[in-house]
């Protein structure tokens, strides 16, 4: 079940839920409003937040969208506040007012490519059989920065892009140096196999660079993040970004190389990330042939 926790002083959020894709949803409170973060999976899931909310007497004005993704954007027209959206979220949100939600719409567009059975399968069992799925166009859409002063509390919210999504947007909140980085840091999981590439990440890194973050949220991770747990997934990222870059390196060239730069053996997850990467890497050289007798 997900639970309310209070992150600082300014800020509280529900628990993500695992079963049917429930990210974190969060709150920021100022004198003035509250910006909350996502939208949720469904109706129930931002209710249910905005319940808790009530509770603590917080009433969203806000609600800003960290990318298109359905568990983000499902619970926007219940959430019945103004909507912020990153430009292409907005498009991505335009093209999905047109698609259908039962089952063999779903399941036609799994087979085009559209989408995929990760998400299909986790919106059946969050919405069950009745899908009335209602997707506003958000109010205001934003390009590259935009900045919110919700009273006493200031929010920078930037689009960071990378391989997730390249609509992904970041949430600082400054006066706690609380940072909501959405799935941003997440592989890409719409191509088979997953995937990671070299350049969409070292862009990423160097913009999340940028933000003097001590607690980091992670949209489906329940546990969030102290500063130097951030820099060391930043570091594993660009590290392994770079040693990618170089031609003939081979994955286990590349564990061998980390290794000796950490002095120690790798973790499974580690070496997951290396395998991301290297599958990113081989899909960009199918292509590039392809690329090159269009050209
Ligand atoms: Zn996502």
């Amino acid at each position: 079940m997900q639970i309310m926790q209070q992150l600082s002083s300014h800020i509280h959020y529900l628990t993500p839920y695992q079963e049917t894709d429930r990210p974190i949803l969060g709150a920021i409170t100022g004198t003035r409003s509250t910006l909350l973060v996502d939208a949720g999976n469904s109706s129930a899931h931002i209710q249910l937040f905005i319940d808790q909310l009530v509770k603590l007497d917080i009433s969203p004005r806000w609600v800003v969208l960290t990318h298109w993704h359905w568990d983000h954007v499902f619970g926007m027209n219940q959430a019945n506040t103004t909507i912020i959206a990153q430009t292409l979220t907005t498009e991505y949100i335009r093209r999905m007012q047109k698609w259908s939600w039962d089952d063999e719409s779903m399941d036609r567009r799994v087979a085009e490519g559209t989408d995929i059975e990760f998400c299909t399968s986790a919106i059946k069992k969050e919405l069950g059989s009745e899908r009335d799925i209602i997707l506003p166009t958000p109010d205001i859409t934003f390009e590259r920065k935009l900045e919110l002063d919700l009273g006493r509390v200031h929010c920078v919210i930037e689009h960071v892009g990378g391989d997730h999504s390249d609509d992904s947007t970041v949430i600082y909140v400054q006066e706690d140096k609380v940072l909501f980085v959405g799935d941003a840091l997440y592989p890409n999981i719409h191509v088979e196999p997953n995937e990671y590439t070299a350049e969409a990440t070292l862009q990423l890194v160097r913009m999340l660079r940028h933000y003097d973050a001590e607690t980091v949220v992670l949209s489906h991770h329940a546990d969030i993040w102290d500063g130097a747990r951030y820099q060391q997934e930043l570091d594993l990222l660009e590290h392994i970004a770079r040693l990618v870059q170089q031609p003939d390196q081979e994955e286990e060239l590349i564990i061998g190389q980390l290794e000796r730069q950490y002095d120690r053996e790798l973790d499974k997850y580690e070496r997951e990330t290396i395998t991301l990467f290297m599958n990113g890497r081989r899909r960009q050289q199918w292509m590039e042939p392809v690329a090159e007798s269009g050209a």
